[in-house]
């Protein structure tokens, strides 16, 4: 199962979000179904919390509007993407308010879930309650003068409100008033040891995940897991349920989406019990991406959460309704993409949102900035010129002229995929350097090392490239066997590439496939469907809206099919376009403006 981060609601989203757990995942999920393994990737907007009320606010809609106009807009941008979901849905919907109340009641029921007066804070010029994310001060741990009532993204350590250092109002600059409410927390320090047993036996993880996981349980404190709030799920107890004025925090609901998201799918699928292949089979593994900021809730809170609902935490129990449930097998988190040198920001404008740079520029041009030159294991910055120079020098001028220079010649000079004569040595290494590259390229997406892989599967395209400059089929025109030869090998080649290249650029990979005359799909799209929510009642979505889904069922295999000697071949068109140095300048001047 491939678990893709539940992109917050309360916007469009912009190229670092999808370059963090979007397209880095895509790529994992397409290359395991070429595989032949069985592929479920899910995920959907996270729509409760207070930012998403602000912004309603903002825009004079309703929470349930604003949710779904930004649904919407971030369902449409992943399918331009072509990120391959079996299911993104949302968390407004029955079935995920089920799910959540299910595994809550579990926990509940085994002891996990503790009921206790907390300080609250409230804007004393308001009198209303004021969310954590809305306090700021400076973290008591490392100092960082901008750390959340939740959460410091520096030293990345959970918070309270009351634990910062000079709190004050994100919103107008006063300081909080606390006072004392009742409220529940995920009884985290009963998970240490379960845990610590757990993380020792990951070992294929990111060090950057594991060191940053042990160090979180050296401090575990119970998380608040409500709030006061009128917008999100309610808490399934008796006194509780019916309160308009209390919720499950955001993030409590948004984790057990993978989970809710999975039996959706399964609901939808006309098999309902197929979940469970995924959730309690032990032989079953599951990939977790995400950005570093959401490390935590991957690594340790939703891993708490299910040795809980399992009954496996130091309070005992049994497991509820859903049966004894998986753990992350591997949990991938990215670094960020900053831009021009600037941390993205909505309110700074330091941004690009999707939805902007695929209405100028391809979604593979992005896709390949992203698997080249993305923040995989450190910070990357997204510049203008780089993606210029990626775009034109790397792209169109290395994988693009290949496929064109090959076809065209081919076409032109016999209309069809010449029938090769007896191979040459140097024809014969080429096409062991493009085998070689499935499994090369392979282990290294398999190993989650996309920027390693795109690495390789390029310095297969500049070994074809060459080859094609070395034997210059050009000049053979007093040959045409030789000719045929040569233009044969690359053509194979390309061949193989574009199975290579397709989990990272399927767009393109569909397109050269069919100017190598193959039919029907070779990479297969999402697609958006409007639905019907499954169920009526609390949480349930009236009248319809989108989901991403696919077929997928029917992917090419991992390898080599040798090219069929009088396949006709046409002229082709640019797979990629070249861009206009201007670009660099009009896009620095369009952020400015
Ligand atoms: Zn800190």
């Amino acid at each position: 199962m491939t678990a893709l981060a539940w992109p917050y609601a309360n916007g469009p989203r912009h190229i670092g979000h999808v370059a963090g757990f979007g397209v880095p995942a895509d790529v994992f999920a397409r290359y395991m179904r070429m595989r032949g393994h069985d592929v479920l990737m899910v995920s959907g907007t996270d729509e409760h919390g207070t930012p998403i009320l602000v912004q309603a606010d903002s825009e004079g809609l309703t929470a349930a509007e604003a949710a779904a106009k930004y649904n919407r807009i971030i369902v449409e941008d992943l399918d331009a993407l072509g990120l391959s979901y079996d299911l993104f849905t949302r968390t407004t919907t029955g079935n995920h308010y089920k799910t959540v109340q299910e595994l809550f009641s579990t926990l509940y029921g085994n002891g996990y879930i503790l009921q206790k007066k907390t300080l609250g804070a409230i804007s004393p010029s308001t009198g209303r309650t004021l969310p954590d994310r809305y306090i700021e001060g400076t973290c008591p741990h490392c100092g960082f003068d901008s750390a959340r009532g939740d959460q410091c993204d520096n030293c990345g350590r959970q918070l309270d409100p009351t634990d910062l250092i000079d709190p004050k109002s994100r919103i107008n600059g006063e300081t909080p008033k606390f006072v004392e409410e009742d409220h529940f927390f995920l009884d985290l320090p009963a998970f240490a040891d379960a845990l610590n047993a757990w993380l020792d036996t990951r070992t294929g993880w990111r060090t950057n995940v594991l060191r940053f996981t042990k160090n979180l349980l050296d401090e575990m404190h119970p998380r608040p897991i409500s709030r006061d709030l009128d917008w999100g799920v309610p808490i399934p107890l008796e006194g509780w349920i019916d309160r308009p004025d209390k919720r499950l925090y955001v993030w409590f609901d948004a984790v057990i989406g993978y989970l809710s998201a999975t039996i959706e799918w399964a609901r939808r699928s006309g098999d309902p019990d197929a979940w469970k292949r995924w959730w309690q089979d032990p032989e079953a593994v599951s990939y977790y991406f995400m950005g570093k900021d959401n490390i935590v809730f991957h690594s340790e809170i939703w891993p708490a959460m299910l040795l809980g609902a399992n009954g496996e935490g130091a309070n005992g129990g049994e497991p509820g309704p859903l049966g004894k449930l998986n753990l992350p097998t591997e949990v991938v988190s990215s670094e960020f993409l900053t831009m021009e040198g600037k941390q993205f920001s909505s309110s700074r404008r330091v941004v690009i949102y999707v939805r902007d740079f695929l209405e100028r520029y391809s979604p593979d041009a992005l896709r390949y900035y992203i698997c080249a030159a993305g923040p995989e294991n450190q910070d990357s910055d997204f510049t203008w010129a780089e993606f210029l120079r990626r775009n034109n020098d790397e792209l169109v001028a290395g994988w693009g002229n290949l496929v064109n220079r090959s076809i065209a010649m081919a076409a032109k000079n016999f209309g069809a995929v010449p029938e090769p004569g007896e191979l040459e040595e140097v024809d014969r290494e080429l096409l062991a350097t493009t085998k070689a590259a499935f499994d090369t390229v392979g282990d290294l997406i398999g190993a989650n090392k996309v920027r390693a892989g795109i690495g390789e599967a390029m310095k297969a395209v500049a070994a074809a490239n060459k080859y094609l400059a070395d034997t210059a089929p050009w000049k053979m025109k007093e040959d045409p066997k030789r000719q045929g030869t040569v233009l044969y090998t690359v053509l194979q080649a390309v061949s193989d590439l574009k199975t290579v290249m397709s989990p990272f650029l399927p767009h393109s990979s569909q397109r050269v496939h069919e100017l190598l005359g193959g039919e029907g799909v070779f990479a297969p799209m999402p697609f958006i469907e409007e639905v019907a929510d499954l169920d009526e009642g609390q949480g349930a979505t009236d009248g319809p809206y989108p989901i991403l889904t696919g077929d997928y069922s029917d992917v090419p295999k991992w390898e080599s099919v040798p090219l069929v000697p009088g396949t006709v071949l046409e002229k082709p068109t640019p797979v990629f376009t070249k861009l206009e140095p201007s670009i660099v300048d009009e896009e620095i001047e369009r952020l400015n403006a």
